[in-house]
């Protein structure tokens, strides 16, 4: 059986910062260190930094001016951050510079008269952020299929969500475009995604089972996934070796194995591990028979 690892998987940029910051912030400040909310949408990566001292809080109202506070990869609200201040907790900004970016887009297109639309998820801390750096006066679309109710149609400034599918981006602009008198898109869409999701894609056409690695919380992972299945390639959402099942690789000749961005490299190994010795234990006992 052949196993291929597609391009790029695993850590990109702002997950790699992220995670470095975090770690050095641990050794050199004295007193709790916290992320507000979990650092990156991988649940071990998490646990691994909470044994290192790293715990994560949800509530602002957890955290005390004893404390210091690393901001996320995916950003926080100006609220949140005027908040932190107020706390006189010390603050290490970890937030990706693209989903700065994307922040920024959306206050100049605010500034600029333009109603904002948010392509992604409404739950998602990172719009969640986006948001609320415009006083959340934003139209957000989860996906294709939704009504799409518009307060003022003259002037749409679209922006995406940073690990959007492309596909999905383009369906909702076509929908947008007669629904307006001017539409000014920025595709804000990160290149360490659409890189994963074209390398993806492309193993996935050409494998009989692939296997997707990384948090079930994790967007990015989720739309490789679902990028997947949508070609019609059976296809397995894994956290870790653990939940591999030998009975997936039966008849398979090729599996495609890929890893969202917040999916640490030693998880790969393991799952690649695990599978390479479903293989050989297969191979053993077909020469044994
Ligand atoms: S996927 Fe892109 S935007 Fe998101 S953390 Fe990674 S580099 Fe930053």
């Amino acid at each position: 059986m052949q196993i291929e690892l597609a391009e790029n998987s695993g850590f990109c940029f702002g997950v790699k910062r992220a995670i470095n910051i975090a770690i050095k912030t641990g050794q050199n400040h004295t007193g709790k260190v916290v992320t507000l909310g979990p650092i990156i949408h991988n649940p071990q990566m998490v646990s691994k930094l909470k044994e290192s001292g790293i715990d994560f809080v949800d509530d602002i109202d957890q955290i005390t001016k004893d404390m210091t506070v690393i901001i996320r990869s995916h950003g926080i609200t100006i609220e949140e951050y005027n908040n932190l201040k107020r706390k006189r907790a010390k603050i290490v900004d970890a937030t990706c510079p693209m989903v700065k970016k994307v922040q920024n887009y959306a206050k100049e297109f605010t500034n600029k008269g333009y109603q904002l639309i948010i392509i992604g998820e409404k739950e998602h801390p990172e719009v969640k952020g986006i948001i609320g750096h415009v006083d959340n006066n934003a139209i957000v679309i989860q996906d294709e299929y939704e009504k799409i109710n518009l307060a003022n149609n003259k002037k749409l400034g679209v922006i995406a969500q940073t690990t959007q599918p492309i596909e999905r981006f383009q369906k909702i602009i076509y929908r947008l475009v007669p629904l307006c008198e001017e539409l000014h898109i920025i595709n804000t869409i990160c290149g360490a995604t659409s890189i994963r999701q074209k390398a993806t894609k492309s193993l996935a056409q050409d494998s009989d089972v692939m296997i997707i690695i990384g948090g079930k919380n994790s967007a990015n992972t989720t739309n490789l996934a679902d990028i997947c299945r949508k070609l019609g390639t059976r296809t397995y959402h894994i956290e870790t070796a653990k939940e591999i099942q030998k009975e997936w690789f039966v008849d398979v000749e090729k599996v495609g194995l890929s890893a969202g961005a917040s999916t640490p490299q030693w998880i790969i190994n393991q799952v690649y591990q695990k599978i390479k010795n479903i293989d050989n234990t297969e191979n053993d006992n077909k020469a044994l028979s």
